[in-house]
């Protein structure tokens, strides 16, 4: 079990889905970091009791491989869609950072993915700490050490619980590469 005992790692996520329109995101606590999340989709992972837990210590383990700190996530929305793509930069992606964070819970190839580890968030938390849009910095290609820190884990399928793996290379990007 993960103990959280600094006050400036508290999440103040405020749930705004979209099929609850109005809603008003929670002011959360000052000085705290405040993050938006909207869900846009039913991928059984994200209603599962540990969701918010997961997202959080994805998001910790993913600051520190980049060495940004929650900071940079204040006042950012993160966005996760059930699409094939996403839209990003005139391309199509499994997330993108544009500001704002947006990501999909489906691979066309891996289909929905069981848990919040699979997806792209690691990638675009990096975009958030370093921008680097262009992918030069090499640790867009050494994620191992990431996906180790969130592999073991439960994720949730359609049909149950099912392993959840983290996939590196979903999450590895060619340097110099847009
Ligand atoms: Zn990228």
């Amino acid at each position: 079990m993960r103990l959280d005992a600094s006050p400036s790692l508290a999440l103040a996520v405020a749930l705004a889905t979209a099929s609850c329109g109005g809603s008003q995101p929670d002011e959360g606590v000052q000085g705290v970091q405040e993050m938006r999340l909207v869900l846009e989709t039913d991928a059984p992972f994200t209603e599962a009791a540990d969701f918010q837990s997961r997202l959080h210590d994805t998001i910790d383990v993913a600051l520190s491989y980049w060495g940004g700190s929650w900071s940079d996530l204040n006042g950012r929305t993160i966005t996760i869609v059930d699409a094939p793509s996403v839209e990003c930069g005139g391309g199509s992606a499994l997330g993108c950072f544009d500001g704002n964070v947006q990501l999909t819970t489906r691979d066309p190839g891996l289909g929905t993915f069981v848990c919040i580890e699979e997806t792209v968030l690691v990638h675009e938390i990096g975009h958030a700490v370093l921008g680097d849009p262009d992918h030069t910095d090499p640790r867009w290609m050494q994620m191992d050490s990431v996906a180790a820190a969130l592999s073991g884990r439960e994720g949730y399928s359609s049909e149950g619980l099912v392993p959840c793996v983290p996939y590196v290379s979903v999450w590895r990007h060619p340097l110099d590469a847009p």
